[in-house]
């Protein structure tokens, strides 16, 4: 028989399966479904979330919400809470910000996807955000993913920046067993030795999580590349291995943006990029077939 999986992988599914155990909404082909609003995330649809790295003012983010609604996403992302690697850089506007955000979602009836860095800061995020976003830097923040476990909004976990696949697994078991089934998991690129860009897009990932795993995979090219120019190609990418979305950094003016300007995509840039993507839409339901046989070789369900 061959194994396609990492054979360091056999036994384990049992681990992973109890999030399924702990009552999440299972699709028929065993996969889960994060509803929110009116869109499902892990099922059928591509689900786009685009907005900016960092909400600066309501003029930026209210003209990107109807510029990315326009183009076809479901959701706006835009930061409230800013994990800077400098102190001295622009840290987000806080309740200000996640004000924005609703004022937002009230105009276009985009779902809000915002990140919280702190424990203190769930309650209050939660009062405004559709789904609260885990960065990179957080993802082994246990206090954090803990805490999101009562937080009553489905959690978007993104991988962190050197974490294995089996530890961003881990962490999304802490907020299952802490009572919350309704994870997505997002890989946003991990550290190589590669400068080209900004961090590796492990695209084999998205395959082999909706293999062993049951969760909702998206992808972030943003973040992945560091420049606007290969977002949408490893969009393309994204949408052909099967992922059930993507995390995208639009701006009105990416010159003048206050954090990730370089990665964020225009408002036509993002037009172009979701217009051309429909062929590797189709190429992604095959793709979504893979699941079965990757399962059947390794001999496990
Ligand atoms: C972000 O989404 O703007 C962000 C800070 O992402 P990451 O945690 O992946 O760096
Ligand atoms: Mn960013």
């Amino acid at each position: 028989m061959t194994t396609l999986m990492n054979p360091r992988w056999n036994g384990q599914f049992s681990r992973f399966d109890l999030v399924a155990r702990s009552g999440a909404k299972t699709s028929d082909c065993g996969h889960s479904v994060v509803r929110v609003r009116d869109i499902e995330i892990g099922g059928d649809d591509f689900v786009v979330i685009a907005g900016p790295c960092a909400v600066e003012s309501e003029d930026q983010l209210l003209r990107t919400a109807e510029a990315v609604a326009k183009a076809g996403a479901r959701l706006l992302r835009g930061g409230a809470y800013k994990p800077r690697s400098s102190p001295y850089s622009f840290q987000g506007l806080g309740v200000e910000g996640l004000k924005i955000l609703s004022k937002a979602r009230d105009e276009t009836s985009l779902g809000i996807v915002t990140e919280v860095m702190s424990e203190e800061d769930v309650g209050v995020i939660a009062e405004y955000a559709d789904i609260m976003q885990v960065g990179t830097r957080s993802m082994e923040n246990y206090a954090l993913l803990q805490a999101l476990g009562s937080c009553g909004r489905p959690v978007l976990l993104k991988r962190g920046m050197t974490a294995t696949l089996e530890e961003l697994l881990c962490s999304a078991q802490v907020v299952a067993t802490a009572g919350n089934p309704d994870i997505i998991l997002c890989e946003r690129g991990i550290r190589t030795f590669e400068t080209a860009t900004r961090n590796t897009l492990d695209i084999s990932a998205v395959p082999v999580l909706k293999t062993v795993s049951h969760l909702p995979v998206i992808v972030d090219p943003s973040h992945a590349a560091g420049v606007s120019a290969l977002v949408p190609v490893l969009s393309r990418a994204a949408a052909v291995v099967g992922a059930d979305g993507l995390l995208v950094e639009v701006h009105p003016h990416p010159d003048l943006a206050l954090s990730d300007g370089e990665q964020s995509l225009t408002f036509r840039q993002f037009r172009d990029m979701m217009d051309d993507l429909d062929p590797y839409l189709a190429l992604r339901q095959q793709a979504r077939q893979l699941r079965p046989q990757l399962v059947a070789a390794g001999g496990h369900d």
